[in-house]
Order: C-alpha cells, then structure tokens, then sequence
C-alpha cells in the first residue's frame, strides 16, 4: 500500500499537499478517478477519490475510514545527541519511528560534536518513515534543546533511564523497564555522557542502565533500546 500524509486533512473536497500532490502526478501517475490512502499524522486513516489532477495540484474527495487512539498503554521518548555524521541520526530518527517512538528530544551535551540540526529536513524523515511502517501517527520532534532541558522534557516519563557506560553493576535495561509504562530513555554522543552529566540525570530521577556489555555507537543505541522498550510491551 502507498500511503500519502496530510497534516491538514478533512472530509470532503481537499486540496492535497503540494510534495504529495507532485509525487502523485509525477511519480505514480494517478489520474482522476483513482484512490487514494492517506493518513493524517494525529491517528486519522482516509480513502479519497481523485476529482482533478496537474503538475500543479492535486484535489481529492476524502472519507474518513477510521481513527486510531494515540497508543495509551505504553509509550517511549527518545533524548538523543545527535551525531556528528548526520546521515546516522537520520537514520536514528527513520528506524526509530518505524520500530515505535512518540517523541524525539535531540539534545546537545558537554561531548557533543553536532551543535545544529535542521529541524524541517528531520521532520521530513519522520514523515516518509511514518508512512512507509503504515502507521498514522506522526512522532513528535522537538527543537534542539540542551542536555538540562532535555532532561526536564523526558522526566515525566513513569521510568526515565540513561544509557551509560558505568561500571559493570549497571542494570539491564530490559531488566529494568517495566511494560505498560511511558519510558524515556536518554542516549549521549559519540564521546558519551560526562561523569557530571549522568549525575545530574540521576539528581533528576533517571535511572542509569546498561544496553548489554559491547560499547555502541550512538545510532545503534538508540535503536536498541527503542526496540527494547517496543519489544517489553508486545
Ligand atoms: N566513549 C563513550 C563512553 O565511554 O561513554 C562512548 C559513547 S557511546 C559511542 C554513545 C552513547 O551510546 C553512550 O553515551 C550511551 O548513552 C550509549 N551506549 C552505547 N553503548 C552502551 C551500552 N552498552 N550500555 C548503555 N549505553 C550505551
């Protein structure tokens, strides 16, 4: 199924968004008559009918299918430092959202090599991704924050964790993480967390956990423990 995404969708006649619209024409070609699947990015499943169609624009008639419950008997918030190479946190934010995240927390922290990100073009990644795993709801993506900011965003979370390489007494995160519970979980940049940082984290409520005994990259981190977090609750 090719699902198409329109933050602004309603029944009825719709304009369609101007990227979804050209890849409609352009790319697959439809024609007046044809069907449409598309979700809304906020739980919204739609069918529509294409009534006229051009390079330029796009309008369809849309009937609302069904709409899905923000899933409320678990959820997972990623604080994450995004990485120096930005093609690995892309693909951070694409497998993330495939796999299951409701809210992504980019933040920079002491060892942070990538101090800017392009928020928009990020944005664009969680769309494709959403769209491509079929799902209907868009994660949410903050702006860049710092670590202490970050941090307050994730503390309400009913478990928040910190990936980090302590000594060997560091809990499991799959030990330690209980189903049914929102969970934030905080992951550092390549020169991982400072000694003050995971401190301050702990004064903030976060539980320090080991993601198993090899040193990961960021990228990997943050998928694991994404996955592990989806996979206690399925
Ligand atoms: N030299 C850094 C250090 O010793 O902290 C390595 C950082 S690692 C490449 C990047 C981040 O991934 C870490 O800050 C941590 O959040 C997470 N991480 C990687 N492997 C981990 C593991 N086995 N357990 C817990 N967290 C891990």
């Amino acid at each position: 199924m090719q699902l198409f995404y329109d933050p602004d969708l309603t029944t009825g006649p719709h304009v369609l968004r101007e990227e979804e619209a050209a890849h409609a024409f352009r790319v697959l070609r439809k024609q007046v008559g044809d069907t449409l699947d598309l979700v809304d990015g906020k739980g919204g499943w739609y069918q529509a009918e294409v009534t006229s169609i051009n390079k330029r624009q796009c309008v369809i008639d849309a009937s609302l299918i069904k709409l899905e419950e923000l899933r409320a008997d678990y959820g997972v918030t990623l604080l994450v430092a995004p990485t120096k190479n930005i093609d690995r946190l892309e693909w951070v934010l694409e497998k993330a959202t495939e796999v299951g995240v409701d809210r992504i927390v980019p933040f920079v922290s002491e060892h942070s090599e990538r101090k800017k990100i392009r928020t928009d073009r990020l944005a664009r990644i969680l769309e494709s991704a959403m769209k491509q795993s079929l799902r209907a709801w868009l994660p949410e993506l903050t702006d860049l924050r710092t670590y202490e900011d970050a941090l307050a965003v994730g503390q309400f979370g009913q478990q928040n964790f910190l990936a980090y390489l302590g000594d060997d007494n560091t809990p499991l995160l799959h030990h330690t993480a209980r189903p049914g519970n929102h969970v934030t979980i905080a992951v550092g940049p390549e020169g991982g967390f400072s000694p003050r940082e995971a401190d301050l984290a702990k004064a903030a409520g976060y539980t320090w956990v080991s993601l198993g005994p090899n040193r990961l990259r960021t990228e990997t981190a943050a998928i694991t423990a994404v996955h592990t977090l989806n996979q206690l609750n399925w």
